[in-house]
């Protein structure tokens, strides 16, 4: 199938406030271009060296969004072409992020990233290191960066009543965050979850960006 009927396929499925980020990684500019054509905009890269390269190549109305883990000595490459980084981890990471935002002369909408699967390896947070976060004094004082939301990604299993279980638990941490901390921000809205294998249940329990890869641009080698 052509990228162009995979994404039409996708949007008919979409209700706002739902977004789509074409995940990019290890496709070409090329590529992208072809679901640029077919009207995508929004999409996601998770290598810092892949996003510096295509980013300058490719039209300047895209919107990048960096999804994978982020290292700090990294983000001098990120910043400059980025729109949002669904991958916080640290306060040390954002307070890089906001630097370099600052260098750049421009505000980076970044998420929190939420550790919600079973398995150990996958990075984020939990919420006692979110709320050290956002109730720091260096939070407090950066001026180049806006927390936008929440991001997640649920355990690699077939059992999607645990995958929904575990979108449904970002959810409840998106709500408490945004209750707490967040009542009068309006630029506090995202959720960030569901991928190719999953993500109608995501939108079902209240995604606002699904980054999809694999069946937009097929299986990566
Ligand atoms: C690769 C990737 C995706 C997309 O995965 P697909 O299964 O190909 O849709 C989504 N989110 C993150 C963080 C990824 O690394």
């Amino acid at each position: 199938m052509s990228i162009a009927h995979n994404l039409s396929k996708i949007y008919s499925e979409i209700n706002p406030p739902t977004r789509l980020v074409a995940v990019s990684k290890t496709v070409t500019a090329n590529v992208i271009r072809e679901a640029y054509d077919a009207g995508q905009r929004l999409f996601g890269e998770n290598k810092a060296q892949d996003l510096s390269r295509k980013a300058p190549i490719l039209p300047a109305d895209i919107e990048w969004h960096f999804i994978g883990h982020l290292q700090r000595n990294k983000v001098k490459d990120v910043v400059p072409s980025v729109h949002m980084i669904h991958s916080i981890d640290s306060l040390r990471l954002l307070k890089e992020i906001d630097a370099e935002a600052a260098r750049n002369m421009k505000k980076v909408k970044c998420l929190l990233q939420f550790h919600i699967a079973a398995e150990e390896s996958k990075f984020g947070l939990k919420m006692e290191g979110a709320e050290e976060i956002i109730t720091s004094a260096d939070y407090s004082a950066m001026k180049n960066i806006e927390i936008c939301g929440v991001m997640g990604m649920a355990s690699f299993t077939d059992d999607m009543q645990f995958v929904r279980s575990e979108f449904s638990r970002l959810r409840t941490i998106f709500l408490k965050l945004k209750n707490k901390y967040f009542t009068d921000n309006q630029e506090f809205c995202e959720i960030s979850m569901g991928m190719t294998g999953d993500y109608q249940i995501a939108m079902e329990e209240g995604s606002t960006l699904i980054r999809i890869g694999t069946a937009i641009f097929g299986e990566r080698k």
